[in-house]
């Protein structure tokens, strides 16, 4: 979204436009934006075979997989839900990396008859797995590293208290069973967490594999997860991402010299895919004045864009109605009925009832982790994909909310 003649605009449509059209609350992504960002990860990683799989967790609508599908993407799914969603996307099998945590082992018998990369996560499952399938199907290892990084804690994957990963310091006990029963462990591991700024974090990573990667001869990829960092606003540090494609392909490559064999690059980006190519647009139901707060009351909510309230996350939000107003202080809440502040003591060009606001950053996490709380509906999805914009998702309607309840007769 940019300033464009005095309006926001998006591939140059209006975005009050869309809300007109569309109606609000309401998602919208811009197609252009996910496809640089995917672009520019293939760039800084081009001097190593890199396969990105798009972490499908982030932002699941079947339009944006199919999107990075076709401009090459992979996809990464934690869920069996989210494979089918993938395959139904059009990925291939073989495309899609199955990374579950604490899921039931069917869903992993499942995966393993769909074709899937399949990533262990515990020493349970890679016993039952090696039972099972011997060396009739590879699997990939996931290791957790020890390595405290990234923003909230909440989103840290890789330090010794996460439920993550099979702890490095284990290796003893995966070889043991890795031989025990002749599994062919394919790849390598790493997710370490959301927001992870300092090259030096996935250099250490680097380091991890590569010294534990000459006990797995039968390897072609190494996995170093995500958690590219993007600029919720201005002057966030964010992942310098030519500054880690130098310096990690130049560490990759010559690990793969050492391994004797060239390997594939893997990462599976989710919010630095779609993060900042999503808005959330609310309409300001009220303008309510206290002693000492303006409150902006919008027809949204922690119900549609929880990220502020679980996470102390800061999303900024923009008045698109009146770009070129006078600026207050304001604090956006939401209208669930509990405290939903989506920002609070704000500079927005002056509010008024009826006005629409941009919430940003609004891409991942934002729709995948909706909820009917308070018995509200969720809101609609657009794409604006060849400077036009298209409904890629229905608003849901009351009977939705009805669907698979059962009345008993009382
Ligand atoms: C959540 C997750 C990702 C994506 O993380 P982002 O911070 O959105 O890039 C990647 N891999 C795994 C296994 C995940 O659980």
């Amino acid at each position: 979204m940019e300033l464009k003649d005095g309006h926001y605009v998006i591939q140059g449509v209006p975005v009050t436009a869309i809300a007109a059209q569309f109606g609000t609350p309401l998602y919208v992504y811009d197609a252009e934006k996910i496809v640089s960002q995917f672009n520019t990860l293939r760039m800084v990683f081009s001097n190593a075979d890199v396969k990105i799989k798009y972490a499908i967790k982030a932002l699941s609508n079947l339009s944006i997989l199919k999107l990075l599908h076709k401009h090459g993407a992979g996809a990464d799914a934690v869920s069996i839900q989210e494979a089918h969603l993938a395959l139904k996307a059009g990925f291939s099998p073989d495309e899609i990396m199955f990374s579950p945590n604490c899921a039931d082992f069917s869903e992993i018998e499942e995966a393993v008859k769909l074709g899937l990369t399949i990533n262990i996560d515990n020493l349970s499952y890679l016993k039952k797995f090696g039972a099972q399938y011997r060396s009739a199907y590879p699997c990939s290892i996931r290791l957790n590293p020890h390595i405290l990084a990234g923003g909230n804690y909440k989103i840290s994957t890789g330090h010794s208290e996460s439920k993550f990963g099979i702890s490095v310091h284990q290796l003893p006990q995966i070889l043991d069973i890795v031989n025990q029963y002749n599994i062919r462990v394919s790849g390598l591991h790493i997710h370490t967490g959301s927001d992870i700024t300092e090259t030096e974090v996935f250099l250490k990573m680097a380091e991890i594999f590569f010294s534990v990667a000459t006990d797995f001869p039968d390897l072609s990829f190494i996995d170093f997860g995500s958690g590219f960092k993007v600029a919720y606003k201005e002057g966030d540090a964010v992942t310098n991402m030519f500054d880690l494609g130098l310096k990690l392909t130049e560490s990759f490559n010559e690990f793969c010299r050492q391994y004797g064999r060239k390997l594939e690059l893997w990462f599976e980006p989710g919010k630095f895919l779609v993060s900042e190519a999503g808005i959330l647009l609310a309409k300001v139901t009220v303008v309510k004045n206290t002693p000492s707060i303006t409150f902006v009351g919008v027809n949204t909510g922690l119900n549609h864009l929880l990220r502020p309230m679980m996470y102390d996350a800061y999303h900024h939000i923009i008045n698109i109605s009146n770009p070129t107003g006078e600026d207050k202080q304001y604090t956006v809440v939401g209208y669930i009925c509990e405290t939903d502040t989506l920002g609070a003591d704000r500079k927005l060009s002056e509010v008024r009832e009826g006005d629409i606001l941009a919430i940003k950053n609004a891409g991942a996490y934002g729709f995948s982790m909706a909820s009917n709380y308070n018995s509200r509906l969720r809101p609609a999805e657009v794409l604006v994909l060849n400077n036009e914009a298209k409904l890629i998702r229905q608003a849901e309607r009351f009977e939705d909310l009805l669907d698979g309840q059962i009345e008993l007769v009382l």
